[in-house]
């Protein structure tokens, strides 16, 4: 099986149809290449011998052949695989369809509905709707990221959810968004109420003291203000929605305006309905999007891809109603 070379989609693709491919790809994420196996057991780096299996694969428990690819360790004698301890682990889905769903949720900007996984992987509804939010858990970012620095937009929108009573709600979940307009990283929270408060300890806690803040007239935002290098602010409500400040600078929200319209158009069209409690998910989902969409789909695919390692242990299962 050949995975030397560069990875483009097309050499991707195989990844997408093939187990075994599926596996190689991942033992070159996680383990390098040429690979060193990383023994989850016992730590022990590249003391490990992949076990060939006889015929046409590994036979599991009920009595299935699988593509699973089984190494053990020289130094603690125990088996693994290459899932261990990534949000894969435990699955009966093949690592194949999780390659392929996560290429789809990478390279679709609005996103795709557990309906179009159901159907074009194909796995059960339910199984695809589980399938996409452990993907999404891999695309949040680190709680240990810096923070953001430089010219740092602030906006915040309000989100509608599904209620008891059907859709409704329109204009009651706020979410804040902060833009880093250097590199165009997307950081959201869902906050139960904008405050002035809660507004100024988001931006302390994700923004650099230096950094430039720019939002709307949003009273909530002037308590922060002095604490930034600069912060401008443009009046929405006069109908200013850009200017060139005084030292040359642009002073607008239209980086995260256009990240909401983006977050809206992909809710309203692609899932249609998100409960409020599911919709951190969602935003996590459209934030990574968002951060690489600089990227070609190959590279953010593999970033993702990426990602879903070491998130095993912290994922809690979402309960689906
Ligand atoms: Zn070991």
């Amino acid at each position: 099986m050949e995975i030397d070379g560069p990875i483009n989609l097309t050499t991707l693709a195989k990844h997408f149809s093939d187990e075994e491919a599926a596996y190689l790809l991942m033992e070159r994420i996680r383990w390098g290449n040429p690979v060193e196996p990383s023994c989850p057991h016992c730590g022990v780096i590249g003391e490990a011998t992949y076990l060939q299996p006889k015929g046409d694969g590994r036979t599991t428990n009920r009595g299935k052949v699988s593509k699973r690819r089984v190494w053990k360790c020289r130094a603690c004698k125990r088996q693994f695989s290459v899932l261990v301890g990534t949000i894969f682990e435990g699955s009966h889905v093949p690592l194949a369809k999780w390659l392929l769903a996560i290429h789809l949720m990478c390279s679709n900007k609005n996103g795709v509905s557990a309906h179009e996984l159901h159907r074009g992987l194909p796995v059960s509804y339910k199984t695809a709707w589980f399938m996409e939010h452990r993907i999404r858990y891999a695309m949040t970012q680190s709680p240990l990221r810096e923070k953001l620095s430089g010219e740092v937009e602030a906006d915040e929108t309000y989100f509608g959810w599904l209620t008891k009573h059907g859709y409704g709600g329109r204009g009651k979940t706020p979410i804040v968004t902060l833009i880093e307009r250097e590199t165009g990283e997307a950081r959201s929270q869902i906050v139960p109420r904008v405050t002035g408060a809660k507004l100024h300890r988001i931006l302390l806690e994700e923004v650099e003291r230096d950094a430039v803040l720019m939002t709307d007239q949003l009273p909530g935002y002037r308590k922060a203000g002095p604490d930034f290098a600069e912060h401008h602010a443009v009046n929405h409500g006069k109908d200013e929605y850009a200017r060139t400040t005084r030292n040359g600078r642009r002073a607008h929200v239209n980086s995260a305006e256009g990240f909401f319209s983006q977050l809206k158009r992909g809710i309203d069209g692609t899932h249609h309905h998100v409960s409020e409690e599911h919709l951190h998910r969602y935003v996590a989902e459209y934030d990574f999007r968002y951060s690489t969409r600089k990227m070609s789909d190959t590279a953010r695919t593999m970033k993702a891809i990426q990602q879903s390692a070491g998130k095993r242990l912290t994922y809690r299962e979402p309960t689906a109603n």
